[in-house]
């Protein structure tokens, strides 16, 4: 972690919470009446408790009582009568690029105007004609039924099973529960790309690499090198530490924020790294609580600032789980779907204090734990109970004044700012499972993205599931001690209409637009707002049509607004052009060198052999730091991170952002266009080590470099030391 980043968050740190307190917003409910600014810094302020008892406290999840079940009650549906709720839903035009038009706009107090209000999986949309995009769909439809139907290998899919087998008879193309011999145009993955082996065409619902990049450090380390980079933009995650390495900058942080304002008492929420639906997940308000070890291991971890500060609902805390298409990384397209779900805790929230730290119903809100509690309810109305739609919250929110409008567009800049800071690294592993040039299938994949609203409505990032469930069934004790299986509407509303709309985004008999007719534009359209309908969507069935799409595209659409973030990307490219073609993913000390030289990055005050033990430095650090790594080398995190020093050393002026975008500048036009796999052949580097280089990697770097070399080298690190990244700097001199 650079320095500059430890500045950042101590002064975060000394700040929490002013704006929270400031918004003054604490009705009944919690509910604000005015959305805030969208520059709202974690709520700091709110860590004010005292007390200093630093027992370690294990949030242990004990099965309590039986699951309530409520069949038939309070499924009374919200109308759609906006007004009785002081809306205003207008039509408006807005031609966009392509010539469609585009219409709902939530306005605040009216009535709906004109056109035709239509249901959308629970979204209010209203239309004025129409538009071109959805008659160029449905006339790929219409062609669809005419071809073969689309094959579906559903022989993986596991738990989504039942939620796929609707999708694929809704849309009436074929499944093969048992694989097929031959290609099918879709492979239903449970799990990860790798279910099926040897896919040499059509399309996986999993990206390589998607499971690795979305665990708890990975994604937190993906996040902070766009924190570094973007501190504004990027301040939706809360400040997080990996552990076991950064449990000493982790003491010392809290130490300092602590011995500034005695009265700030942080609590932090612990997670191991590969944990799901809460397993092993504890808050602590000190860091000597934190359990470091399990046998002789240390346990692989993060632990970070706990949001204290949770918008309520019905005095309880709640979670979004929002279901996120990545339909392609090249180019980058990203669909959100308009239906999610909200995860309601099963007992009152109150601040953490020393007391209830160990409240698990009261401070988590996975569905897996609180499903346990003797107060979860199991409803089949979709605005009630321990699990809803968020239309229905945010229907509730909106009646309450809240500007709905501004906390979605904020919860769309989050998704595709998080999008944005993983996408590097899944590029490349796909280019090494998929290399270009060999036959393969193309990936798309849904996440799930869950987001905690906090008091002052700034969504915060919790984490990414790269498998969210998508049953659409829960358990529930049918009589004293017997479980069973019941059908889970609000889960079956939700997850089925984004498998199948996925699956309809995917169709392969649909032509993919070309990059220029996708269209590009900002949040200054109106948005397409969740909200609870009267009429529930007709079934398929019924109508023998198929509802529009619930899934939104959101980017290229605001492309304009984000692109400026996916400099990491650029970084990432110039990685993958030196990596060679063989499918590796990490950089030999060869690669590196072919790189600097390349590039021009090397002189007389930063010579070869100096690059050799920037490249021995960190990559010695990061093989440390990554259990997962597939082979020996440089990976991207390490790649950006002697990215980062090199353009330090080139543009000391700068401040980092300027310092990565003029390096990359630079890089970029060394290299030319960027070209295709013949340029990549010619520039791949031999994995095979030169002698001295050897010598130096495979031993202990510093003390068996021949002397020479480790002396010009260090003279030629002395030079650079005040601009190089603390823990770079300690290891070299050692
Ligand atoms: P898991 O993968 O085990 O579900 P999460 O990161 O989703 O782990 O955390 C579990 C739950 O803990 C979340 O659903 C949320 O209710 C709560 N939680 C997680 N992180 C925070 C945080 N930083 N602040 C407040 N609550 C949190």
């Amino acid at each position: 972690m650079s320095d500059q980043y430890d500045k950042v968050h101590v002064e975060q740190m000394k700040s929490f919470g002013e704006d929270a307190e400031k918004e003054g917003v604490d009705t009944e409910e919690q509910v604000p009446v005015s959305s805030p600014s969208a520059s709202i810094s974690p709520d700091h302020s709110s860590i004010t408790i005292t007390g200093t008892d630093a027992s370690s406290t294990p949030l242990l999840c004990k099965p309590t009582g039986k699951s309530r079940s409520k069949p038939g009650k309070d499924d009374k549906k919200h109308t759609s009568d906006a007004t009785s709720h002081g809306f205003v839903v207008s039509s408006e035009k807005n031609l966009n690029r392509l010539g469609y038009e585009r219409t709902l706009h939530v306005k605040g107090t009216g009535k709906l105007q004109q056109g035709k209000s239509e249901t959308n999986g629970n979204y209010v949309t209203i239309h004025t004609a129409k538009n071109t995009e959805e008659t160029r769909r449905e006339d790929g439809f219409k062609l669809a039924k005419k071809r073969r139907p689309v094959t579906v290998d559903t022989s993986k899919a596991k738990t989504s099973l039942e939620a796929l087998k609707i999708s694929i008879k809704q849309l009436k193309w074929k499944e093969f529960p048992l694989g097929r011999r031959a290609a099918c145009d879709i492979y239903w993955h449970g799990v990860s790309f790798h279910d099926n082996e040897n896919i040499v065409s059509g399309q996986v619902n999993k990206f390589p690499g998607m499971i690795e990049m979305l665990r708890k450090i990975n994604l937190s380390r993906a996040v902070r090198t766009m924190q570094e980079l973007f501190p504004e933009e990027y301040d939706f995650y809360p400040r997080s530490w990996i552990l076991p390495e950064e449990y000493q900058q982790f003491t010392t942080q809290i130490r300092m924020v602590k011995e500034n304002d005695a009265t700030v008492n942080p609590t932090f929420i612990v997670k191991p790294d590969g944990g799901s639906q809460g397993d092993g997940i504890y808050l602590i308000r000190d860091p000597s609580d934190l359990k470091l070890m399990t046998g002789s291991q240390a346990k692989q971890g993060v632990v970070q600032e706990y949001i204290n500060k949770p918008l309520l609902i019905d005095k309880l805390k709640f979670d979004i789980r929002l279901y996120v298409l990545i339909k392609s990384l090249e180019p980058l397209e990203i669909y959100i779907a308009k239906e999610g779900l909200t995860r309601f805790c099963t007992e009152p929230y109150q601040e953490p204090s020393q007391k209830n730290l160990s409240h698990v119903f009261m401070h988590l809100t996975n569905y897996s734990l609180n499903v346990h509690s003797g107060n979860f309810v199991h409803s089949d109305s979709q605005s009630t109970g321990s699990k809803r739609t968020l239309s229905s919250v945010l229907y509730r929110l909106a009646a309450k004044g809240v500007d709905i409008k501004r906390v979605w567009s904020d919860i769309i800049a989050l998704v595709i700012k998080t999008v944005i800071a993983v996408v590097p690294e899944l590029k490349v592993y796909y280019q090494a499972d998929i290399p270009p040039g060999k036959p393969g299938p193309t990936c798309f994949q849904i996440l799930g993205f869950d987001i905690l609203l906090m008091k002052n409505l700034k969504p915060v990032l919790l984490e990414v599931n790269s498998n969210p469930s998508m049953r659409i069934e829960h358990e529930q004790e049918v009589a004293p001690g017997v479980f069973e299986y019941v059908p889970s509407p609000v889960d079956e509303e939700v997850k089925v209409g984004v498998i199948r709309d996925t699956l309809r985004l995917m169709d392969p008999s649909h032509k993919k637009p070309t990059i220029s007719q996708q269209r590009a534009g900002g949040f200054e359209q109106g948005e397409e707002i969740p909200m609870e309908e009267e009429s529930q969507e007709k079934s398929q069935d019924e109508t023998g049509a198929l509802p529009s799409l619930c899934l939104k595209q959101v980017y290229p659409k605001y492309s304009k607004q984000f692109n400026y973030l996916r400099l990491v990307e650029r970084i990432a490219a110039l990685f993958i052009r030196f990596l060679g073609v063989k499918g590796n993913m990490r950089l030999g000390p060869t690669a590196f060198r072919t790189f600097i030289r390349t590039c021009k990055l090397s002189s007389s005050n930063f010579t070869m052999a100096s690059v050799d033990i920037l490249y021995i430095d960190i990559t010695r650090r990061w093989s440390g730091a990554m259990s997962d790594s597939r082979e020996a080398g440089m990976g991207l995190q390490a790649f950006v991170e002697a990215f980062f020093y090199l353009a330090a050393r080139r543009f000391k002026s700068l401040a980092l952002r300027e310092q990565v975008v003029s390096l990359l500048e630079l890089c970029e036009t060394q290299l030319g266009p960027q070209s295709g796999v013949e340029e990549r052949r010619s520039l791949s580097c031999s994995r095979a080590l030169p002698r001295t280089i050897k010598t130096l990697c495979l031993t202990n770097p510093q003390l068996n470099s021949p002397a020479p070399l480790r002396r010009a080298a260090s003279q030629d690190y002395r030079l650079h030391q005040r601009f190089k990244p603390r823990s770079l700097r300690a290891n070299v001199e050692n």
